[in-house]
């Protein structure tokens, strides 16, 4: 097992992409297997070292970044990476990069729809904070693709859970045994969590299986080792269509119609959107410094996706060339991925928006406010309205982009001096209430991390995030693993 202590491995491994500053860690330990792992984590468990974990460090709450103890990364574990076309599955080591099972799947004909936009980020990762993408508005988040998993806990005991295998009983309590043989009993928080996207502390749900528990749970439960995640058969296309609009209005009136489509009842022959995002205008405006050929009216787009699964679902194309008539955009306007190339054009434009924010952030000095917020779809629009009425006249350059599909926009604040950055994030606190008031979600892809304790607060309750902790404490007794994510680590000294 490789152990460093080196200041510049250590440096690495003390940022992840959330900008989240002053982390610091004794070393950073790459155990090559799972007996290492095991072993290592009983020596810190006698020591009570606390240790963090880390993937891909492409996480954006600071999950990963240490304060203090050990650093293991599962960089260098046992890799896995087999697809059962058989079985429809893939069985992967936590260190697989999610490209690289989107490749593999693919050439055997299959695919993972989740989609995060991060392609070098592990299944690990994604599994610990239930990674969602565009193609969530159709396929759902992570958690609907795990099957079973293997978690090494804090004490190096391990968990292994099959999907359908542990249900929880009748006043919500679960009674498992751990493969030492191990009894766990525990009582499942009580808040109820929003019925949307999320991704907001530890998922609770009646008769929830406990694999559930563990997907989302932020490396505070345990390791998650392995896994076995379920694969769709790769569709004969995905076409994407990038359309713009003069007004933001005629956008949401085109998203609200897509989104109702999809809820909606439907000609068995119809085909329908499996993902739609939103660009406003100012997105549109950053857009058009790398893109100049964005049609001069433009005020927002909408990006959406269709799966065509046989020729015959061409023909239902002009339907939504009509319907773009409706909402007085054009189709020839569009910008159409139809094959690899025009495709692969729409995905770099879709991605450019968050690198140019990041340039702006860095020109500006000063981080951004980013909302991770979901709504219920029939607040959608109040959220909206909220947000536009907020920030006319407020004084700081912003942009909002995202998952409209889902109701879940990204709207980043870009401040350029320490008091925007002050205003920003007074604003983002009045968003966070908010969108709790109208039943959402604070985080519903990031995970709440080091960075998000005081809204998640917001969102239940002290007493709730309380329970939280309470519930880290059975899996982890020496409170050793992944501190200070979900909520402080000051809270396990409370219950
Ligand atoms: C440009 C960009 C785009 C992004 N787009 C999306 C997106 O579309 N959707 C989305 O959901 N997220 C997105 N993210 C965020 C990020 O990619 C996800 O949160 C991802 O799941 C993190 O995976 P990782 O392997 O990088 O984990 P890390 O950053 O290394 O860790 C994330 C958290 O998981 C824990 N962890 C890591 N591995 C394990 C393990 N094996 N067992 C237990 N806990 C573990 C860590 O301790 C930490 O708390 C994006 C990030 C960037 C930079």
């Amino acid at each position: 097992m490789l152990i460093k202590t080196d200041r510049d491995t250590i440096l690495d491994y003390l940022e992840d992409s959330s900008g989240i500053k002053g982390g610091f860690v004794d070393e950073v330990v790459f155990p090559e297997s799972e007996r290492e792992l095991i072993s290592f984590l009983k020596e810190l468990g006698i020591k009570k070292t606390p240790v963090t974990i880390s993937g891909g460090k492409t996480g954006v709450t600071g999950g990963a970044v240490p304060f203090g103890g050990v650093l293991i990364s599962t960089e260098s574990l046992n890799r896995k990476l087999e697809v059962c076309k058989d079985k429809g599955i893939a069985k992967v080591s936590c260190n697989v990069r999610l490209k690289e099972i989107e490749e593999a799947a693919l050439k055997e004909g299959f695919m993972y729809p989740v989609d995060p936009t991060e392609k070098d980020a592990f299944i690990g990762g994604n599994i610990a904070t239930n990674a969602s993408g565009a193609k969530s508005f159709r396929f759902g988040s992570t958690r609907d693709y795990v099957t079973s998993l293997r978690a090494v806990l804090a004490d190096g005991d391990m968990l292994w859970i099959k999907r359908g295998e542990h249900i929880c009983n009748r006043g919500n309590t679960f009674c498992i045994s751990t493969q030492a043989g191990r009894s766990l009993n525990f009582k499942l928080p009580s808040y109820k969590m929003p019925a949307i996207k999320n991704a907001a502390g530890y998922f609770v749900k009646e008769k929830m299986d406990l694999i559930d528990l563990f997907i989302g749970q932020e490396g505070t439960l345990g390791i998650i080792i392995e896994a076995e995640i379920r694969l769709i058969k790769s569709p004969k296309n995905i076409i994407g269509i990038l359309s713009f609009f003069e007004s933001e209005e005629g956008s949401l009136s085109f998203s609200d119609r897509l989104r109702e489509l999809s809820h909606g009842e439907l000609h068995e022959k119809d085909i329908t959107p499996i993902s739609i995002e939103f660009f406003d205008m100012r997105s549109i405006e950053m857009l058009r410094q790398e893109y100049k050929h964005i049609p001069p009216n433009a005020s927002a787009a909408i990006f959406f996706e269709l799966m065509i699964d046989k020729d015959a679902d061409y023909d239902m194309l002009g339907r939504y060339e009509r319907m773009l008539k409706d909402f007085s955009s054009d189709i020839d306007k569009s910008w159409c991925g139809m094959d690899a190339k025009t495709k692969e054009r729409l995905r770099e434009f879709r991605h450019k928006l968050p690198v140019l924010v990041n340039e702006q952030v860095k020109r500006n000095g000063f981080p951004k406010v980013g909302t991770d917020i979901a709504v219920p779809k029939e607040y959608f629009r109040i959220m909206y309205s909220f947000y536009k009425d907020s920030l006319e006249n407020f004084g700081i350059s912003y942009v909002i982009f995202g998952h409209i599909g889902d109701c879940h926009l990204h709207l980043n604040l870009l401040p350029k001096n320490e008091e925007e950055f002050l205003r920003a994030k007074e604003l983002y606190l009045k968003f966070i209430d908010k969108a709790v008031s109208l039943g959402g979600t604070i985080s519903a892809e990031h995970g709440i991390g080091k960075l998000k304790h005081a809204y998640l607060e917001r969102m239940y309750s002290k007493e709730h995030v309380l329970q939280m902790a309470r519930l880290k404490k059975v899996f982890d007794q020496n409170c050793i693993l992944n501190m200070d994510n979900i909520f402080p680590k000051e809270y396990l000294k409370q219950v």
